[in-house]
């Protein structure tokens, strides 16, 4: 049997349904849902996801088998609406939408009213019995096939409507009537037939072969390559393409079009929500155009608005639209987005689909469906997307901070930032590149910003909705953002926006409040998420599904106690080196390296003793029981040697050596490959004292906890960068020794463990050997994906990009771990060692430890840890549970 390419549904029948979003799209599954259902949805067809992978694979060309489906499906369409494509009396009109897997909203193309030419435009005026709205929405449909199949420069049809509007003396399109917009389409008509040098296609059938290629092609543009890339929706995924027959929202005053949630979607509240207009088109609400009004009378009533609601001016229509949102959603058992058009009274269902919602309402639906008896407690944990949880462990402004207010949009993605204001898509991806924070304030947004949405902390637009582009961007990439914010003029030429008097210059400094709409002069006080509620719920659930433990990378006492704030068991990795980061100390520890002695090492070192002991007994303090991993010294030398003259002499004046004898030893010391150089346990191995000054500020300081607190901590020592057993066997003796030292000096013991980092491939590989002398092991990332991939972790970024792009990696390996790679070691590490040694602990503390699709590898290969930044706990916390979940068989 041939294969299938299209799936019709529409009149209580459909060839597909909601579990064939992989062939069918999300929108054309959901449509197939809809119509099986029963409810109202405008009968259509579906070209699946292959036709796009096949027209990709096959130069642009469709299977053969394509034409002939169409052409049955199209029959089949006629027969459902009882109008006939082309039939002047009673014409066939149709939509043409991209759907893909994945929602990818705006970044491809759409076509409407498609099947209009100079006959069945007049059939149009006839059924409709409005003149005026066929010819507008004829010229409409010339203008967008224009510019989506054709390709032709919009500007010279908004040219010649501008110039007969200025003709007619008109201000507004509302002034044109029938007679006018049958010139204006006379004219576009002219434009088309100048530019492409052919007439505008009149012929229905070519009209949707051309919109279905465009379509298809639009998978390619650069908005949607874009889209994907930082969405991680697959290239190979394509898309598919819905055909429908058309209904009409801009039919008169009892016509209308909207979108709904079925909860808040900012705030997850249980109530219905969402916005219309009378007498429009699905498109000019979420272009932004016209601002839309609110659904229901309480809505309306809290926003102070006095254009009514949809629930006062079609309450039968609203009654309806309520019995069936409600049915989608216990059908669904989710949160659904929903796309309705009211064609002369009569309600039509266009889309629906799981609604796109901030990680608050995310988490409150979530809790809340559990206590409803929707889903299961299972089904909570493993909806909520653990990297959107990120938006609730920032800071919102403090209550009693003051707040210059500059003026009020609609509260359309929350959270809170602060920035410098610009108004131009390309200067803040530049600005942010740099390091900077920048807030975009734009008109409207358009997916042409995407990338400088993107690069800002938060986003304000003048104009818009709650649910126009800004909006729904910004809350899927979680930006606070405002939008419509009504009273803001921006004058792109003076680079200035001005709101009454007030005129507020690019490079100003601004804080958004997407909570609450508000826009602010200046940095506001931020302060500190809130962790209970439904945030605490849903990480208690978390938590007792998970089977990995989740430490945090801390080695400032404020880091720590943000870890513990954030449910962290205990540090799993704390960097020693970088507590010598700050001017005082770095001093210090420039002059051990420079020392050319060892007595001039063991002045040096004595120096900074005091300071580590100090360091690690306030962290040992607030972590209590909880396990401490320190790492000891591994300072790529790169990253500490003193650069200049000036850094010379600073560590001259501290020492009294020889600003010229200490530069002259510097550039000695100064390696080619730092990364590869003199770090980690070789300086230990060459100058032992070094990590026996550590070992004695470790155990003294544990020590010095243990008798002033009833909490006994556990100090684990991690050796890095080592790839031989002996190293470890070496370092170990003189650690052993310290301690032995210590303990007889205090009269007191302790336990502690002594364990190493696997970053390196040789240690990987020797890992049974290096177990037999190693209480744990930490697998270190960072260097291991550095190594193995012989990608220098400084300096890849500027090519990897292209890598991705190009298909040679399937994501950033600093970012997720190469799982066949990198990974393959990970896996041979974790075999070795456990096969040595039964008890081995095992952890990761490179920087994929925070994210999830690598926690979930990680879950794999049976790790019983991993350590991640303070602020990624809780992300951490989520993703193990997920993906002990997704393991367990039951
Ligand atoms: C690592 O290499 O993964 C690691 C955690 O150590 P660092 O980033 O300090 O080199
Ligand atoms: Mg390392």
């Amino acid at each position: 049997m041939a294969r299938q390419y299209v799936y019709g549904f529409g009149g209580g029948e459909s060839d597909g349904d909601a579990s064939m979003k992989a062939l069918l799209g999300g929108k054309g599954a959901n449509l197939a849902e809809m119509a099986k259902l029963g409810l109202p949805v405008p009968p259509g067809f579906t070209l699946t996801t292959e036709v796009c992978s096949s027209f990709y694979a096959n130069h642009r060309k469709y299977p053969g088998e394509l034409a002939p489906q169409v052409e049955a499906a199209l029959a089949s369409l006629e027969k459902k609406s009882g109008k006939k494509f082309g039939d002047a009396a009673d014409p066939l009109l149709v939509s043409v939408r991209s759907g893909g897997r994945a929602s990818m909203p705006g970044m491809m193309d759409t076509v409407l009213n498609l099947g209009l030419n100079d006959q069945t435009v007049e059939g149009l005026a006839k059924l409709s019995g409005d003149e005026r709205f066929a010819y507008d929405s004829y010229r409409r449909f010339i203008q967008m096939y224009s510019d989506v199949v054709l390709e032709l420069d919009h500007g010279a049809f908004e040219e010649a409507l501008g110039a007969h509007k200025d003709l007619q003396g008109y201000r507004y399109d509302t002034e044109m009537n029938a007679d006018d917009w049958k010139q204006v389409v006379a004219q576009f008509k002219k434009i088309v037939a100048r530019e492409r040098g052919k007439p505008f296609p009149s012929d229905p059938k070519e009209q949707l072969w051309g919109a279905i290629g465009a379509v298809f092609a639009s998978w390619m543009n650069d908005r949607a390559i874009f889209y994907r890339k930082h969405n991680n929706i697959p290239e190979s995924w394509g898309t598919a393409v819905n055909v429908q027959a058309m209904v009409f929202g801009n039919m008169g005053d009892t016509s209308a079009t909207g979108v709904a949630f079925t909860r808040d979607p900012s705030t997850g509240d249980r109530r219905f929500y969402g916005e219309y207009l009378i007498n429009a088109q699905g498109e000019d609400v979420v272009a932004g155009i016209r601002t839309p009004k609110p659904l229901t009378k309480a809505a309306r009533q809290a926003m102070g608005e006095n254009e009514l609601s949809l629930e006062e001016t079609m309450p039968g229509v609203f009654a309806e639209l309520t019995r069936v949102y409600q049915s989608l959603e216990s059908h669904y058992r989710d949160m659904q987005d929903l796309e309705f058009t009211v064609e002369r009274g009569k309600l039509y269902m266009l889309q629906t689909r799981t609604g796109k919602r901030t990680a608050k309402a995310a988490l409150k639906i979530a809790v809340d469906m559990v206590g409803e008896g929707l889903i299961s407690e299972k089904e909570a944990v493993l909806r909520i997307d653990a990297m959107q949880l990120d938006q609730l462990l920032h800071p919102t402004i403090a209550q009693n901070s003051h707040r210059d207010l500059i003026c009020k949009g609609l509260p359309a993605s929350p959270g809170a930032a602060t920035g410098a204001v610009v108004f131009d898509s390309d200067e803040a991806a530049q600005l942010a590149g740099e390091g900077k924070a920048v807030i975009l304030v734009r008109e409207e947004t358009s997916p042409e910003d995407i990338h400088g949405m993107h690069a800002s902390k938060a986003i304000v637009t003048a104009r818009g909705g709650m649910t126009s582009h800004a909006a729904v961007v910004a809350r899927g990439m979680g930006r606070p953002c405002v939008s419509g914010a009504g009273e803001l003029r921006i004058d792109m030429k003076a680079n200035v926006f001005k709101v009454r008097e007030r005129e507020i210059r690019k490079g100003q400094i601004i804080t958004v409040d997407g909570s609450t709409g508000e826009v602010l002069f200046g940095a506001a006080d931020m302060v500190q998420p809130e962790l209970t509620g439904d945030f605490g719920t849903l990480m208690e659930w978390a938590d007792r599904a998970r089977r990995m433990k989740v430490r945090a990378n801390a080695e400032t006492p404020e880091d720590a106690k943000t870890a513990v704030r954030f449910g962290a068991e205990g540090i799993g990795l704390c960097r020693t080196e970088h507590m010598f980061f700050d001017a005082e100390r770095i001093a210090g520890v420039r002059e051990m390296i420079l020392a050319t002695t060892r007595d001039g090492r063991v002045k040096a070192l004595a120096k900074l003793e005091p300071h580590q002991r100090q360091d690690f007994r306030d962290i040992f303090a607030i972590m209590g029981a909880r396990p401490l991993t320190i790492r000891f010294l591994d300072p790529p030398l790169h990253e500490f040697l003193p650069h200049t003259e000036e850094d010379c002499e600073d560590v001259a004046k501290a020492t009294g050596l020889d600003p010229r004898a200490l530069l002259a030893r510097s550039k000695e010391l100064a390696e080619s490959n730092p990364m590869l150089g003199f770090r980690g346990c070789r300086l230990a191995i060459v100058y032992p004292e070094i990590y026996e000054m550590q070992a004695r500020a470790v155990f003294e300081a544990a020590l010095d906890v243990a008798e002033q607190t009833a909490a006994a901590p556990i100090p684990e020592i991690m050796i890095p960068f080592v790839i031989a057993k002996r190293e470890l066997d070496l370092i170990k003796a003189r650690v052993d020794a310290v301690a032995e030292a210590v303990f007889a000096a205090r009269k007191r013991r302790l336990d502690y463990s002594v364990g190493t980092m696997i970053e390196l491939p040789r240690a990987a590989l020797l890992a049974g050997e290096i177990a037999q002398t190693a209480a744990f092991f930490s697998f270190g990332t960072n260097d291991l994906t550095q190594t193995t991939m012989g990608l220098s972790r400084d300096d890849a970024g500027k090519f990897l990009g292209a890598y991705v792009e190009n298909g040679v990696l399937a994501h950033e390996p600093f970012v997720s771990i190469d799982a066949e790679g990198v990974g393959e070691l990970v896996k041979l590490g974790v075999q070795r060692g456990r096969a040595a040694r039964q008890d081995l602990k095992l952890g990761v503390c490179g920087e994929h430890g925070g994210d999830p699709a690598s926690v979930a590898f990680f879950e794999r290969v049976g790790l019983d840890y991993v350590s991640c930044s303070p602020y990624r706990v809780p992300i951490a916390r989520l993703a193990a549970a997920q993906a002990a979940l997704a393991n367990r068989p039951d």
